[in-house]
Formats: C-alpha cells, sequence, structure tokens
C-alpha cells in the first residue's frame, strides 16, 4: 500500500448529482476514463492498495478499475466524490474483487494516511502489522490486509521474488540507498524491510503511546 496525493478533481465530476445519478453513467460519459487517467498518474502507476503495476492486455488503461474507497453502495452520496475515488489493480484476483461493497470505518485510506506507518513486511513478505502500533492500529491493519486480500499467494510469490532481488543487489553493491532507489513493485515496503525506528513507545499509525 502506497501514499499518494490526488490533484484537482476532474471537472467532468460536477455534472453529475449523487443519489439522482448511477456511476454508470459517468462511465458511459467517459468521465469515469477522466478520473481513472488522472488517479493512475497520482499514484505513479501503481494500484494504490496492492503496489502491483497492472499492464492491460486491451490498451494501457485496460488492467484499472475506479475503486470508491466508500462503496457506492452503502455512501450514495460519495459516488462522485473525487476524494472517495482510488485507482486500484483490474486483475484476476484483483484489490477491487475482494474488497467488493465491504467497508470498515479502521480501512487505510493511503490518500489520507501514510501506510508507511502502519504496514511492515514480515519474514515471509506478507504484510504484518509494525511491532510499535497501539493495539487499535493494529486491528486497523489486520481489517486492512484481509479485507484488500494484501497477503493473497499472487502478491507473497511476487513480493519474495523482489526481496530476493534486492537482497541479492544489496550484497553484490553494499549500497542500500541506491538500491532503494531502483523503481520496482512493492519498493515500499521492501523499504520498510530495513526501517530502524528509534521512538518504539510511540505508535506511528496514531501518535499515541503503543502500550
Ligand atoms: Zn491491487
Ligand atoms: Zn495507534
Amino acid at each position: 500500500m502506497h501514499a499518494f496525493k490526488r490533484g484537482p478533481s476532474p471537472g467532468c465530476l460536477a455534472r453529475y448529482e449523487p443519489l439522482r445519478d448511477l456511476w454508470s453513467r459517468a462511465v458511459q460519459d467517459g468521465c469515469a476514463r477522466i478520473v481513472r487517467e488522472q488517479l493512475v498518474e497520482s499514484q505513479h502507476g501503481y494500484c494504490a492498495y496492492c503496489e502491483v503495476r497492472p499492464s492491460g492486455t486491451r490498451g494501457p488503461n485496460s488492467g484499472w478499475h475506479v475503486d470508491h474507497f466508500r462503496p457506492k453502495s452503502s455512501f450514495p452520496s460519495l459516488a462522485f466524490s473525487w476524494h472517495n475515488l482510488i485507482a486500484s489493480c483490474q486483475l484476476s484476483d484483483h484489490c477491487g474483487n475482494f474488497k467488493g461493497d465491504r467497508f470498515d470505518a479502521g480501512l487505510i485510506d493511503p490518500s489520507a494516511e501514510n501506510p508507511h506507518d502502519f504496514l511492515a513486511l514480515g519474514g515471509s513478505a506478507d504484510i504484518i502489522a509494525r511491532p510499535e502500533l497501539c493495539a487499535r492500529c493494529t486491528k486497523r491493519v489486520n481489517v486492512t490486509v484481509e479485507m484488500l486480500g494484501l497477503n493473497r499467494a499472487r502478491l507473497l510469490i511476487r513480493r519474495r521474488a523482489s526481496m530476493k532481488e534486492l537482497l541479492a543487489l544489496a550484497d553484490s553493491q553494499q549500497n542500500l540507498d541506491a538500491c532503494l532507489a531502483v523503481p520496482r513493485d512493492f519498493r515500499t515496503l521492501l523499504a520498510n524491510l530495513f526501517h530502524m525506528d528509534d521512538s518504539p513507545t510511540q505508535c506511528p499509525g496514531c501518535g499515541g503511546n503503543s502500550t
């Protein structure tokens, strides 16, 4: 999961009236495509949830899905809200598929919070809660990992391969900074692998007391 900042809202979203219009209208009108393109750009081409770089087989944008962070079925008033939209991967076992219409108030929003404050990479390339987190933030990580399927088999395989490559590179170059500058999937999570925190008494998620 990777933090990102949205640019200004695409003007076409203002054409729609939530509760009156359906999202399918924005898809038909081409507004959903504009939204998707702007999100993909601000997310630097990575799925904001699983950090895979989707590569569509039917054109450069076919591997993407516009996800309603708060599902439009439960939050119809946010159907056209720019701050509720996130581009996620649209692969066979994609993130939107895992999330579906589910939502939990504890779900980490990568556009509003920094996932680095919450997530760490475990020894078997699984995503785990950072050990310094308080109980409440740890629960939020568990909900996020489960709801988005962040430890699904395909991702574990890719992460393990990336870890192996990176460790080999670090070994041969003995220059960790240069290695981490190499753009690749899961680069942020790999950076976490080497993360050392010197203030373990404070929860990095909420700033509260860790204990
Ligand atoms: Zn994804
Ligand atoms: Zn906390």
